[in-house]
């Protein structure tokens, strides 16, 4: 088996997601970053998750206030359980 192993690529998506808050927030080193962007270049599925995670985090901070609504925060569950 020499083919690009799912397995591997999905242990990939595990560990991105562990790092993207953190990504989000610009915290990381920027080689992380760069494994990041490489990633999700080859990975639509972490793009599209990455998008609802972006629009998850800019909608909480335009409205710092108010709960996280709990559709967003299951869809985003959700979305890592597919992962597993
Ligand atoms: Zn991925």
């Amino acid at each position: 088996m020499s083919s690009e192993s799912a397995h591997q690529h999905n242990a990939a998506c595990l560990e991105l997601f562990a790092k993207l808050s953190e990504y989000l927030d610009r915290e990381l080193e920027p080689d992380t970053c760069e494994k990041i962007e490489q990633h999700l270049k080859d990975c639509p599925p972490c793009r599209s998750c990455l998008q609802t995670l972006k629009r998850t985090v800019e909608f909480c901070k335009s409205m710092k206030n108010k709960p996280v609504p709990s559709e967003l925060s299951s869809r985003l569950r959700s979305m890592l359980e597919q992962l597993r």
